[in-house]
């Protein structure tokens, strides 16, 4: 039976990948931190919390995340942990560099010290290429445009290094924006599909949103955890764009969920609020997979449509069920 150890296994991909492995009969432990509240909501909503084994850990705490390793022996290390909120990185530059960044640098120094032969997963992202048009794949320039997308290209670049320097089998999956019923609250699809819920249950009038015409490349999240489970399997250690190659704007996404919600015209709900707006914001993300799709045989299976249909309804029931975090 093969082990893996997630770094952020709270999350929602670390629910997802914790799901996807278990499935395929890993042992899975995953780390979370001491915080004083409950933080396995996601692994409780999909019934894996008793199949995991947790060990407390905080990414900026390197004794903890040698203990971790020590303590898991695994044979695949998944580093999802990060603050992951583009949007709360400008109000918390140094958190944001501190956990996103140099966590992952005090991650990848613990596996080369004691645990060099194992197959390491880093969490990238697409906000490291800005605000530059076109459609980007794995050569393309990184100009990142949040104290996020510059945490996550150092986070990146010392990946590479120590997979160069250290021989040290270390990919890089460059994920596009994925969504899911487990995506946090603070995110705008899961906010959309939130507060479209709730109008719909009667709970609230509007939602505020701030800039609806940025447009993003969304997937599923249950599809990207397979790309980076696909990663580590492949002969090479490499790195992947991982998308679906469509963009489309926050005002689709919530015209689509007002439709499927039932609630007629979209723009008597909405309320621009500049409070949403960033210091610097990204018009448009679009990624081609195409190398994941040659190389590891991976495609997204879910649908933009799809995705937002899967948000809306599981957020009715949801607020039915009158869980509220929010
Ligand atoms: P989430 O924010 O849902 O999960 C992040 C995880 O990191 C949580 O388990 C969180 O714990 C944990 N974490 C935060 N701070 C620390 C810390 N100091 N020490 C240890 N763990 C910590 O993000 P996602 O699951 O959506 O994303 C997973 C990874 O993929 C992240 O690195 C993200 O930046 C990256 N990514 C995500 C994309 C997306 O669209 N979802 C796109 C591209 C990259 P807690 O629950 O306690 O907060």
């Amino acid at each position: 039976m093969k082990k893996a150890l997630i770094i952020g296994v709270t999350g929602q991909d670390g629910t997802y990948l914790s799901d996807f492995l278990l499935k395929k009969n890993y042992e899975v432990f995953g780390t979370f931190r001491r915080t004083s509240h409950k933080c396995f909501e996601r692994l409780e909503e999909i019934k894996i919390l008793d199949r995991i084994n947790t060990i407390k850990a905080d990414i900026t705490d390197q004794v903890s995340l040698h203990n971790a390793i020590k303590k898991s022996d695994p044979d695949e290390i998944y580093n999802l942990a990060a603050q992951s909120f583009v949007g709360a990185s400008f109000s918390q530059p140094i958190l944001t560099s501190e956990v996103t960044g140099l966590g992952t640098l005090k991650l990848l120094e613990t596996v080369k010290q004691i645990k060099s032969d194992v197959r390491f997963y880093q969490a990238s992202s697409s906000e490291m290429f800005g605000n530059y048009a076109g459609i980007k794949n794995e050569k393309s320039a990184f100009f990142p445009r949040s104290p996020y997308g510059v945490a996550k290209v150092f986070a990146h670049d010392m990946t590479k290094h120590y997979r160069e320097a250290y021989n040290i089998f270390a990919c890089c999956g460059i994920l596009f924006n994925h969504e899911s019923p487990l995506r946090g609250l603070e995110f705008v699809t899961r906010r959309i599909s939130y507060e479209i819920a709730q109008i719909k249950l009667k709970k609230r009038d509007k939602i505020r949103l701030g800039n609806i015409k940025a447009k993003r490349d969304w997937g599923f999240a249950g599809d990207y955890v397979e790309a980076m489970w696909l990663m580590l399997q492949h002969k090479i250690a490499e790195d992947y764009v991982i998308a679906t190659g469509e963009s489309h704007s926050v005002e689709e996404f919530l015209s689509l969920a007002v439709e499927i919600a039932g609630l007629g015209d979209w723009h008597e709900l909405v309320e621009i609020d500049q409070s949403f707006m960033r210091p610097t914001d990204i018009d448009e993300l679009i990624g081609d997979s195409a190398k994941a799709n040659n190389e590891l045989g991976w495609k997204p299976k879910v649908a933009f449509k799809e995705l937002v249909k899967l948000m809306v309804e599981h957020d009715i029931d949801y607020v039915k069920r009158n869980v509220d975090r929010f």
